[in-house]
């Protein structure tokens, strides 16, 4: 344990290993549990249980009678009003939250702050949505029928994050099932589970009623049990391609459960000769870095007019090395990456691309005096190699490639050849251009003279291999209800 933690965060480390089901903590697995490791320094954080079978069922009975007997009679304003108190809890403990998310997933404390603040903006969103859930009448072949609809919630659901932002994405999924009426089993990531257990407590403090939200922690084998559950009515994925792969098979395999995925990205970030070259320099460094480049959307392959390369690169070559890598608590403004696994799988790639491509920076691991963590520099590779794992495969780490390009129809053709399509980036003076790009790029959300901008009201989700469905905004609430048609006849 860090010499420096806080009274607060000590104390919640040392409770005991918990799962939340039907409205109370329980911890009868002891033998059961794994670490939650610290990747800014690989010390020992906490136990957690690996929740086996007989919890997975346990809490989908729990979600089930719940579902039935309280939900269900819940109005609208009624679980607004207890979505706006999580927020108003969550907003209160904003600090510890993310104190407790930087030493869980290393990332710099100013960030895992905006993440919290993001989490709280979310809750209010759908606090609002949540009486406004309204169907239609139809009119039919005759006048003395009466048709209309309803938008019901789903039921059970089960919902699967991972580490990168742990704590937002969790919210990403329970504030819109929630503000659906749908009672939740929140999975978070193994190697980040401390912030759904503190959110656990804030769930039981908003009143909300027993069984509506289960917390289990555990690694993919919990996942696995989620997903081939036959009692959970659809399941809400956030994740690699590969498993987002084995969740639609489950599905269709056991009860065919509704599915959402939101899966990797390889994203275009595209300069043009006459873009807004100093908003493009503010910007590069973190639509290719932030967050140690472990996020889905980032510009991870950049594509830069031929005329402006040499600026551009400098540009970035600048303002990467320059940038502070350290532990997430000292506030650097990156973090180490999240375990071993993906220190190995980014030095592969950065292994194999030193054969193949022109390494413009990084390209090694760092050392961070006191603190053995997964630390990786921030690494360019120029390339005009589009066929090269470096420029197709999604890394998730702090490594971008450089390409160039002449003309629009090369660029819009490069940024594509893809199977994933999540994001895209497009910068140019010349909107007109900008925007029939975007209107040719098979990607979800495309950024025009920005990067990485999101707000709970505009839908997110992937094109291609990078998912489907739609989180956030008004489309999430097609993710968590179902419409029924009633007809009458008068
Ligand atoms: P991952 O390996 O797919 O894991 C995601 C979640 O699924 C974790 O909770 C994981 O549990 C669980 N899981 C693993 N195997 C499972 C299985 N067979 N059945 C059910 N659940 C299973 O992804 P990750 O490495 O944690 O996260 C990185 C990936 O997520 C990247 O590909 C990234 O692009 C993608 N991502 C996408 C978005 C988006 O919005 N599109 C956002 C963030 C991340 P354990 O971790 O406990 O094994
Ligand atoms: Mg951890």
């Amino acid at each position: 344990m860090h010499a420096t933690h806080l009274p607060p965060i000590k104390a919640f480390l040392e409770r005991p290993p918990r799962l939340l089901i039907d409205g109370a903590w329980t911890n009868d697995h002891h033998e059961n549990l794994f670490p939650s490791i610290d990747p800014g320094n690989k010390m020992f954080l906490a136990n957690l249980v690996q929740a086996d079978a007989s919890d997975v069922d346990r809490a989908v009975v729990a979600a089930r009678k719940a579902f039935r007997k309280t939900v269900s009679k819940l109005t609208g304003a009624g679980i607004g009003a207890l979505l706006w108190r999580l927020a108003s809890l969550l907003e209160r403990d904003v600090e510890l939250l993310a104190q407790i998310e930087s030493l869980d997933n290393g990332k710099p404390l100013r960030n895992a702050r905006m993440d919290m603040q993001s989490a709280v903006h979310h809750l209010r969103y759908y606090a609002g949505w949540a009486d406004k859930l309204e169907g239609a009448s139809i009119p039919v072949h005759d006048p003395r029928l009466l048709v209309y609809t309803r938008r019901e919630p789903l039921g059970v659901v089960g919902l699967i994050v991972p580490w990168n932002f742990p704590l937002l994405m969790a919210i990403w999924k329970l504030a819109p099932a929630l503000a659906c009426g749908n009672c939740c089993i929140l999975k978070p990531a193994e190697s980040t589970s401390l912030s759904a257990l503190y959110l656990g407590d804030l769930i039981l403090e908003a009143g909300f009623p027993s069984g509506m939200v289960q917390i289990l922690t555990g690694d993919g084998r919990t996942g696995e049990l989620l997903s081939h559950h036959m009692d959970i009515n659809k399941l809400g994925f956030t994740g690699s391609t590969a498993v987002g792969r084995k969740i639609m098979a489950a599905s269709a395999s056991s009860n065919l459960k509704r599915v959402s995925l939101e899966l990797g990205g390889k994203s275009p970030n595209i300069i043009f000769k006459d873009a807004p070259m100093d908003q493009v320099k503010a910007s590069l460094v973190w639509s290719s870095y932030y967050n140690s480049g472990q996020e889905c959307t980032l510009g991870s392959r950049i594509y830069v007019q031929k005329e402006v390369a040499e600026p551009i690169l400098d540009a970035l070559a600048k303002g990467a090395t320059g940038l502070t890598l350290g532990y997430g608590l000292n506030d650097p403004d990156l973090g180490p990456l999240i375990h071993q696994g993906q220190l190995d799988r980014v030095s592969s790639y950065v292994e194999e691309g030193k054969t193949k491509a022109e390494l413009v920076f990084g390209g090694e691991t760092a050392e961070i005096p006191n603190y053995d963590g997964f630390y990786f520099k921030p690494t360019l590779f120029y390339t005009n190699d589009a066929s090269l794992a470096l420029v197709k495969e999604e890394i998730f780490g702090p490594v971008v490639t450089l390409s160039v390009f002449d003309e629009v129809e090369e660029v819009i053709n490069l940024a594509n050849a893809t199977p994933y399509g999540l994001a895209a980036g497009v910068w140019s003076n010349d909107l007109s251009k900008a925007m029939q790009v975007a209107r040719h790029l098979e990607a979800g959300v495309v950024w025009i003279n920005g990067y990485d901008l999101f707000h709970p009201a505009v839908p997110f989700g992937g094109y291609k291999e990078s998912g489907m469905g739609r989180e956030m905004g008004k489309s999430a609430l097609e993710l968590y209800t179902q419409e029924k048609a009633i007809w009458i006849t008068t």
